[in-house]
């Protein structure tokens, strides 16, 4: 199996003001406490923040993303933001597809897929979510459903490192519930053996994240699970204290 660097990214959602960049500074000063080489650590902050974000902590290595994009480069588009925008302000990579998206603006998976595709061109990693809601589980359907999101909403070219899957059940974004672990495997076995179905070495490679609840509490079990190569965090990404709490569950 590939050896894959972990990735814990942090969405603040729409949270945060200037002044809540003071909890950067603490991010930084506990990384350089001991955690920083074990896993790449993100925060997607809102947009009006990224660039101060990205100016905030020099040589921390932490990296930073967009929550979404338009797919366009540019144009009449009131009120969006494109890749290409979000690189200029700093950003590695941009969130496509959160659950949030497709449930508030309707975002379909085929749109999604042309939002990784904006973020390839601009030379951003794309990190595209996918996950069922609890109806879909209950009905014996979660795999069926995730399988279908991945092949409609990834490029039909990506990289191990252009691209991140994000695993999100959207029941458990933010209710304090979360999947079992081998409920988590099951899931993530299965966007593995998709990945390799359709990209081979570099599916293998590409890292998938799990989301939805994850705490300190919980990380140490959730990241152990196989083919879970990180994490999206959203909640618990807003106090450093938490964020550092998760990061540290990938300390060796
Ligand atoms: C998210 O929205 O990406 C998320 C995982 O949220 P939370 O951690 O709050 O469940």
């Amino acid at each position: 199996m590939a050896n894959i660097r972990a990735l814990v990214a942090g969405n603040w959602k729409m949270n945060g003001f200037n002044a809540s960049l003071e909890m950067l500074d603490e991010l930084a000063s506990g990384l350089r406490e001991g955690t920083a080489s074990t896993c790449d650590v993100m925060i997607c902050p809102p947009t009006t923040i990224l660039a101060a974000a990205a100016n905030q902590v020099p040589g921390s290595g932490i990296l930073f993303g967009g929550q979404d994009c338009h797919e366009a480069e540019a144009g009449a588009h009131t009120g969006d933001i494109s890749a290409a925008m979000l690189a200029d302000a700093g950003a590695n990579a941009v969130i496509v597809g959160h659950s949030e998206r497709r449930a508030d603006h309707g975002e379909t998976s085929e749109l999604v897929k042309t939002k990784a595709e904006a973020a390839h061109r601009a030379g951003l990693m794309a990190i595209v979510c996918v996950g069922e809601t609890e109806a879909e589980r209950r009905a014996g359907d979660a795999v069926k459903v995730v399988s279908g999101q991945l092949d409609e909403s990834l490029p039909d070219k990506l990289t191990a490192s252009d691209t991140v899957v994000a695993y999100e059940p959207v029941w458990a974004i933010g209710t304090g519930l979360t999947p079992t672990a081998e409920d988590v495997a099951e899931i993530h076995t299965a966007i593995r053996e998709n990945l390799i179905a359709r990209f081979g070495d570099d599916g293998a490679a590409v890292r998938i994240l799990y989301g939805g609840s994850v705490k300190p509490a919980n990380a140490v079990e959730l990241m152990g699970v196989a083919n879970v190569n990180g994490t999206l965090v959203g909640g618990a990404s807003l106090k450093a204290e938490d964020f550092l709490g998760i990061i540290t569950a990938y300390r060796p």
